[in-house]
Order: structure tokens, then C-alpha cells, then sequence
């Protein structure tokens, strides 16, 4: 990975340095420090499903190739719509994978069925609802309109399209539509390995014991399962005391085995935070601190030539620094462009009371009334050590620094907590 880490005296010159760095400015630097990862693997298409895509793909012939009914009816060499009365003899018939092989002259009609390639001369096809069968001739019956109810030979490709970009990101429709061009397999890029480490003395796995002063390690499973709900595996998961030698051994392990190295906790500037120095000693810290609440104490710098972020200790803010700035920089490694998350103007169901400071990400319930607008309901407590504000929310509600309590109804930007389906 070819990166230019950003030198440390930087920071003394940035005039958010006290305050931490604004989100949106933190999120720059992060993308263009890094690089796509080298490397590409082929996969059948169903095993490609959410990768970013490697290669050009181009359809190999015309999809579907021939001009095929879209009805089950009765093709006639009409070129205008026919009057009411009209009769034709059934020479033939067509069905989907079946076609007719002879070709057809005024007067003359063929059975023909959805999916069937449409015979030579055929110029149209009547709905078999609209004509009356008597043996082998057909009368219409009612109206036809101007649609011929025929599809192109190229509907969904002509022959040499281009279907696939590089750098796309796999859905269910690309794939599908891969399929339906013949194609099976498809190139793409590797996804990061992720190292995620766990820092603090008072962790204590989950479902062992807890004593005095304890709590219960949550961050790990809650950054595994949110990275895998984004589409990305935690290749090796770590838990470290606040020790600087185990803190050590841990970094460079995960830095030696992983793409990216993330950890949690220990990285503000209290006596058992140890992240950020032992980042600058190790590698480079290009950032410490964001502008932004919940998630201040966050550091992002490079480690063994891996990119590194130091994530807050408290879950909530561990989690919605992942999304905002990991969750780009994971899709930027594997060659994708980032997407966002869809952002909405929506109107507070409720006051909130806030004081001025910090730029705001407020979890939120989206509540559609009978009449279709939208609202957002608060998830309860902010705190960012309580996890229970993320569950269920459906929007991040972005409130600006400077912004006091805020009355029922306000409209304020926010995101939208959803992923595409097709
Ligand atoms: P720190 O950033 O290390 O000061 O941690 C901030 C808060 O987050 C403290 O209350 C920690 O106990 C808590 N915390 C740190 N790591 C974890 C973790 N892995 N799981 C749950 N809580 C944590
Ligand atoms: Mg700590």
C-alpha cells in the first residue's frame, strides 16, 4: 500500500488542535491517506455478493439476444394496429425455449407464448384475451393499442456494453444482471483483514465473572458485529490490559497479521491511556482528537505501515466513530468509493435540551405519522457509554457546535441508518 503518512507536527499547526478535528475534515484526511489494496481473486457470482468489483465486464453477446414476446398471445405480421373484427389462420406456435421456425404472411398468425422468440415477419402480438379462437382461426375482439409487446434482441445488453465498472460495489441486481449476460464468475478485490484490540484494566469477558470495579467487555462484539453487518470480517480480535508492554506486543501482532489495526479505549490523555503514545513511538499518529460528540478521544495514524485507529473507550462513541471514519476507510482499501448514508431533513418529535459545544450525533427512532411525515423520536439517554441508545435507531440527527436546545418541530439534518437492498 503505497501512503503518505501525515507527519505529527502537523497537528500542532492545525487550529482545531485543541478542540480536536471536525469531522468532515478528519474523514478527508483519513481517505487520502490511503490507498486501495494490491490484489484481486475471481468468484462465482453468488460468492461475490457486497465485494467491490476488479475488471471491466462487457456483455459477451446481445441479452436476450432475440426479440421475444412479453405476452402469451398470437403474433401477426401486422404492422399497424389491426381493427376490430380482423381474423387470422394459426399457422404455428412458439413457446419460451421452443421456437417456431417458418416465418409468417398477412393474414397469418402463430401461438405464442411469453419468453418465446418472436418468428421472422411476426410485427406484433395480440393479448390471447383479446381475440376469440374458433379451430385454427382468431378473431379479434377489442381495441389494440400501439404497443407491439415485442422486447428487443438487446433489452438488457447489447453485444460489447459495458455491464461492470471497477470499483463497484456487488448487489443482488449487478449480480443478477451478470447472470442473465452468461456471465459466472466475476473478479474482485481483497477486503481488509481487520485487527480490532480491546484496551483497558477493567475488562472482563463476557459470561465470566466480575469483580469489584469490573465491567464486561462490550466493544468487541459490538465492532465485530457492526464491521460484519457492513460487510467486513474482524480477522483476529484482541483484549489488553493498560500496559504499555502488553499494549505493545498486541499493536505490532495485529499490525504484522492485518490490513488495518483498531483498538478502543486508552487513547485521552488520562494516566492509563497509553494508545496515543505508543503510536507515536511505534509509527505515526497523524490526528488525535475530534471535534465531535460522542467520539473526542480518537486517534488515526499508521502502524507498521497499516493504517490505525484508535477508537474511544465508551461503546456508543466506539461504534459511531467505526461508522463514520472506519467504515469509509475500509471501502477507500478495497478500491470502493465510500458510500454515505442517505441524509434527510427531518423535525424533532420532542425538545431537546443541549448546551453548546460539540457537534452532535443524537441517536434517534424515525416515526412516520398516518399522513407520511416523518420525525425523529430520541433513543432515550445519550450517554456514549450507554448502548442501549443504538439499539433500533434509525437516524443520526448531525447538530451543529453551536447549537442550544432545540424545540419540538425543529428540522435538523440527519442520517439515515440504512443499507441498499438491490
Ligand atoms: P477510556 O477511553 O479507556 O477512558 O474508556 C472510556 C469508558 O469506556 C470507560 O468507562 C471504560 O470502562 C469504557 N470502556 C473501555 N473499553 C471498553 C470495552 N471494550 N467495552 C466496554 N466498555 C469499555
Ligand atoms: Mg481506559
Amino acid at each position: 500500500m503505497a501512503a503518505e503518512p501525515v507527519a505529527p507536527e502537523s497537528i500542532a499547526s492545525d487550529p482545531f488542535a485543541a478542540e480536536g478535528l471536525a469531522l468532515d475534515q478528519a474523514l478527508e484526511q483519513v481517505l487520502a491517506a490511503l490507498r486501495p489494496l494490491d490484489g484481486e481473486e475471481r468468484l462465482p457470482l453468488a460468492a461475490a455478493l457486497g465485494r467491490v468489483s476488479a475488471e471491466v465486464v462487457r456483455a459477451p453477446a446481445d441479452v436476450p439476444g432475440f426479440r421475444a414476446s412479453i405476452l402469451d398471445g398470437y403474433g401477426i405480421a401486422d404492422d399497424t394496429p389491426p381493427p376490430r373484427g380482423s381474423r387470422w389462420r394459426v399457422r404455428g406456435r412458439a413457446a419460451a425455449g421452443a421456437p417456431w421456425a417458418g416465418t409468417i404472411a398477412a393474414g397469418e398468425a402463430i401461438r405464442i407464448l411469453t419468453g418465446a422468440p418472436v418468428p421472422d415477419g411476426v410485427q406484433r402480438v395480440l393479448a390471447q384475451e383479446l381475440v376469440a379462437v374458433e379451430g385454427d382461426v382468431i378473431t379479434l375482439e377489442a381495441q389494440v393499442g400501439p404497443n407491439p409487446w415485442i422486447r428487443s434482441a438487446h433489452e438488457e445488453a447489447a453485444a460489447d456494453q459495458v455491464l461492470l465498472e471497477p470499483g463497484v460495489r456487488l448487489t443482488p441486481a449487478t449480480l443478477g444482471r451478470l447472470a442473465g449476460c452468461g456471465l459466472a464468475a466475476v473478479a474482485v478485490r481483497p477486503r481488509p483483514r481487520i485487527g480490532l484490540l480491546s484496551s483497558g484494566d477493567e475488562l472482563v469477558a463476557p459470561g465470566e465473572e466480575r469483580a469489584a470495579g469490573q465491567i464486561w467487555e462490550s466493544n468487541g462484539t459490538l465492532l465485530e458485529a457492526l464491521l460484519r453487518q457492513l460487510g467486513y470480517g474482524v480477522a483476529e480480535r484482541r483484549v489488553a490490559a493498560d500496559d504499555p508492554a502488553a499494549l505493545r506486543e498486541a499493536l505490532l501482532a495485529l499490525a504484522d497479521r492485518c490490513d488495518v489495526v483498531v483498538s478502543t479505549g486508552g487513547v485521552s490523555a488520562g494516566d492509563t491511556d497509553w494508545i496515543r503514545p505508543l503510536l507515536a513511538e511505534m509509527g505515526t499518529v497523524s490526528f488525535w482528537k475530534l471535534f465531535l460528540k460522542p467520539g473526542r478521544p480518537f486517534a488515526f495514524g499508521w502502524l507498521g505501515g497499516r493504517p490505525f485507529f484508535g477508537l474511544p473507550g465508551n461503546p456508543v462513541a466506539a461504534a459511531v466513530t467505526a461508522l463514520q471514519l472506519l467504515w469509509p476507510a475500509l471501502q477507500c482499501l478495497e478500491g470502493a468509493e465510500p458510500q454515505r448514508l442517505p441524509r434527510l431533513r427531518v423535525r424533532l418529535a420532542a425538545p431537546l435540551r443541549r448546551k453548546p459545544g460539540r457537534p452532535e450525533l443524537v441517536r434517534a427512532h424515525l416515526m412516520v405519522a398516518a399522513d407520511g411525515a416523518v420525525q425523529a423520536e430520541l433513543a432515550g439517554s445519550q450517554a456514549s457509554s450507554r448502548i442501549g441508545s443504538l439499539q433500533g435507531a434509525d437516524l443520526l440527527l448531525e447538530i451543529p457546535a453551536e447549537q442550544g436546545d432545540l424545540e419540538a418541530g425543529a428540522l435538523l439534518w440527519a442520517q439515515l441508518l440504512r443499507l441498499p437492498i438491490f
